[in-house]
């Protein structure tokens, strides 16, 4: 069978692509890795700025597109898409055990966790070392944790942390925080959260479990060791386009590039959500992407 749309990638582009598609009345089929779908706002405790839906959490958030999604029929398929392949006007998406095909790809597959990249980070991986606050935060309760990053995520983790840490370091490598403002406010106001600015982290030490971060002050050139039981690492993402074959054009950070209409550099292919080349990288531009995408595959079909 050869489906009108195959989106791969199962979060707020994907999900709101499916519910376009099969109100477009297309064939529509979305392939994720994981069955539970949602994508990077499963690990988001709470989103506050998609309008109609205050302080929703992020697993509910996740949950409600999905329901939208199935409400209206579309299919859904577990698997991992190695390589796309393109036959005459047909792709084919091969997975381990299927090859699926397809008129049209979305693709949506998002972004990920970037790496520190500094001793300790992977040996201690999941033995103090955490991605995501709202998954392991409750591994610290009334411990100490320092979090690495000065974005949206890591202020909006340290708040969370504060929240059951006993103490939690706020560690941004420059002297004032990319985040929203809100939530800088915030972080000043809350008593147990210590910033440390200027700073990064050089070492992950521990001995079963992390006991500790050097830091480096990149002003005063100064070296110190923090007793820590854990450290959050949320210094940004990068995208999900490493695991697939044949991508259209990528720039140099690996997003695929693509405009508001999601084209890509090859015909039938779109780009939607995190993975596109993009000035906002949040629930709403996902799901205004998702939309966007189905458009100018109704105009490619047609
Ligand atoms: P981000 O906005 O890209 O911030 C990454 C932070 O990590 C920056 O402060 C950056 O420092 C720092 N950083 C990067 N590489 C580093 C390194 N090697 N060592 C030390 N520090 C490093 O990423 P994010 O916070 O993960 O957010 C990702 C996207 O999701 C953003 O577009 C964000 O707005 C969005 N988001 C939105 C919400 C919301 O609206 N509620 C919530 C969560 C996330 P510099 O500042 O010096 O570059």
């Amino acid at each position: 069978m050869v489906y009108d749309i195959v989106i791969l990638g199962g979060g707020p582009a994907g999900l709101t692509a499916a519910i376009y598609g099969k109100r477009a009345g297309f064939n529509t089929l979305l392939i994720d890795e994981s069955p539970e779908s949602g994508g990077q706002i499963l690990t988001t405790y709470e989103v506050d700025n998609y309008p109609g839906l205050p302080k929703i959490g992020g697993m509910d958030m996740g949950k409600k597109f999905r329901e939208h999604a199935d409400n209206f029929g579309a299919e859904f398929a577990v698997g991992r898409v190695s390589s796309i392949e393109k036959e005459g006007d047909i792709f084919k998406l091969v997975t381990r055990k299927v090859t699926y095909e397809a008129k049209s790809v979305i693709i949506a597959t998002g972004a990920g966790h970037r790496k520190l990249g500094v001793p300790g980070e992977a040996e201690f991986g999941g033995m103090g070392v955490s991605y995501c606050a709202t998954c392991d935060g409750a591994f610290f309760k009334d411990k100490v944790t320092a979090v690495m990053g000065g974005g949206d995520v890591a202020l909006e983790d340290a708040i969370f942390l504060s929240r059951m840490c006993k103490k939690v370091y706020l560690i941004h490598r420059r002297d004032e925080f990319r985040g929203a403002k809100v939530l800088q406010d915030q972080v000043k106001s809350i008593e147990n959260i210590e910033c440390v600015m200027d700073s990064v982290i050089t070492e992950i030490k521990g001995d079963k479990a992390v006991n500790a971060v050097l830091i480096h002050n990149k002003k005063t050139e100064e070296d110190k060791e923090i007793p820590v039981d854990g450290v959050f690492i949320a210094v940004g993402i990068q995208p999900n386009t490493d695991k697939i074959k044949n991508l259209p054009d990528m720039d140099e950070a690996g997003y695929i590039i693509a405009g508001e209409t999601c084209e890509t550099s090859i015909p039938g292919i779109f780009a939607a959500g995190d993975v596109r080349t993009k000035q906002l990288r949040q629930v709403i531009t996902s799901a205004a992407d998702g939309a966007n995408a189905v458009t100018s595959i109704g105009r490619y079909l047609a």
